[in-house]
């Protein structure tokens, strides 16, 4: 008997795993995908609940990859229905993970039971990695099971993140990469004195300003096929300063950079470590830097599974998906060390909202992309 996206879907948002609890939402999935001859493996990290569950042995292994857990309700009031007792209203499904993710997964879920009906012997594997810990802190989530599978040297030929990636309809986007993102805290101390005698200081204001002039006009590229420019933007500017005749000892500013592949990390640093030190030189005055990097950019380049993905996906919904590296973070950051991913899902318009919803023909739609997909891979 196929399972049902909707009735799935429902069972799923029934369990309130607001993050990083379960509340028995993997053991349920682990059910379904039993009855449907998956092996599953649930690794706990830390009390946190991880699935991976894989049908058959062979290879290509084409793996699906989410989380179920969910952000907090917010205002309980605010919502029509109770967010963890989900109702259709309108041909909408409302419920917390209506699209992020809960009813992706109980697509794909769908998806792969009427593709194993059909193909009782296929060639390769499907596998899903899920976990619990993806809206908090997400480090005893996917970031440890991919570890896990490294060392168990499990392979995974390609995998689809279904995390919501589709701005408004669905279809319109596939994420393929993300830019990198870094973050830099840059101190200048100069030498405190009054403003009269400024012969006797060493006023670190006018540092920071011909740093900050300089690392604003640095031209990082003009963007890739791929990616849009990488841009830096200063966020913070702070002189500690409480008395107007007083020339500050230092001065303090923060800059974020989001970065594409022409970038990484390390690179950055050693261009702006050069900045900082020349025009510190210059001045007479010491600097200290702190980075944070929460990412590099990736890219998985477009090859034939992408190409096939987004002729599925024209072909359910009428719509040409772009292949985009805009937005935020995912758990591709993790899987793509170890295999190459993209990522499409539903809608994401009402994720983390009240009445967070998904409509019912787009999981229809969802289940058929999912179940083409996995028929054209194993072709
Ligand atoms: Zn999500």
């Amino acid at each position: 008997m196929p399972i049902s996206e909707l009735k799935l879907a429902k069972e799923l948002i029934r369990k309130p795993s607001i993050t990083p609890k379960d509340a028995g939402a993997i053991n349920l999935l682990a059910k379904n995908l039993r009855s449907l001859g998956f092996k599953c493996k649930i690794i706990n990290f830390n009390n946190i609940k991880n699935l991976y569950a894989k049908l058959g042995k062979s290879s290509p292994n084409f793996c699906y990859a989410g989380h179920t857990d969910v952000v907090p309700p917010g205002n309980i009031k605010g919502w029509s229905v109770n967010p963890f007792k989900p109702a259709i209203i309108n041909n909408k499904l409302i419920g917390r993970g209506a699209n992020d993710m809960k009813a992706s997964i109980a697509c794909f879920v769908a998806a792969a039971s009427r593709f194993k009906s059909k193909n009782k012997k296929f060639k390769g594997s499907i596998s899903l990695l899920i976990t619990g810990d993806e809206e908090g802190l997400a480090i005893h989530g996917t970031k440890r099971v991919v570890k896990y599978l490294k060392r168990k040297r499990e392979k995974i030929n390609f995998c689809l993140v279904g995390e919501p990636t589709n701005p408004n309809k669905l279809g319109e986007m596939i994420k393929i990469g993300r830019r990198g993102s870094i973050t830099g805290r840059l101190t200048v101390m100069g030498i405190q004195g009054h403003v009269a005698y400024p012969h006797r200081a060493n006023n670190p204001s006018d540092t920071m300003v011909k740093i900050l002039k300089k690392i604003k006009e640095i031209k990082l590229d003009k963007g890739t096929k791929n990616f849009q420019p990488s841009n830096l933007e200063i966020t913070k500017i702070n002189i500690d300063n409480h008395a107007d005749n007083v020339i500050p000892g230092s001065a303090e500013a923060v800059f974020n950079i989001r970065f594409n592949d022409k970038h990484s990390s390390n690179s950055l640093k050693r261009k702006l470590n050069i900045i900082f030190r020349s025009i510190t030189k210059k001045t007479k005055s010491r600097f200290d830097i702190k980075y944070d990097v929460s990412g590099e950019s990736f890219l998985t380049k477009p090859n034939k599974t992408t190409y096939m993905i987004q002729n599925v996906i024209k072909k359910v919904t009428k719509i040409k998906p772009k292949l985009s590296t805009a937005g935020g973070t995912s758990d591709a950051r993790f899987i793509r060390k170890i295999a190459p991913c993209l990522e499409f899902g539903l809608v994401g318009k009402t994720m983390h909202k009240i009445d967070e919803s998904v409509s019912i023909s787009d999981l229809k739609k969802l289940t058929k992309i999912y179940l083409n997909i996995l028929e054209n891979y194993f072709k």
